[in-house]
């Protein structure tokens, strides 16, 4: 992400949003683990496997998308 590229930052923001959501989930896990909140540990450890895996496709997509830049400049 060296380069003015309006898909690179759509997609960094998309992902700090993203991991942004996953700690704030983890950090709800986390405290529901210490109360021994079962109800609620049913609840979020589901949401925090999902809110994970938003992360990791966001992540996979900017990396696709900058092999796609290299390739695409790679004959300039
Ligand atoms: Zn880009």
């Amino acid at each position: 992400m060296h380069h003015e590229c309006q898909e690179c930052t759509r997609l960094w923001s998309e992902y700090a949003l993203a991991t942004r959501h996953h700690l704030k989930l983890q950090g709800r896990l986390r405290m529901a683990d210490l109360s021994r909140d079962q109800a609620v540990i049913d609840e979020l450890t589901p949401l925090v496997r999902t809110a994970f895996e938003q992360c990791a496709e966001i992540r996979g997509m900017i990396d696709r998308h900058e092999n796609q830049a290299q390739a695409g400049s790679a004959g300039a």
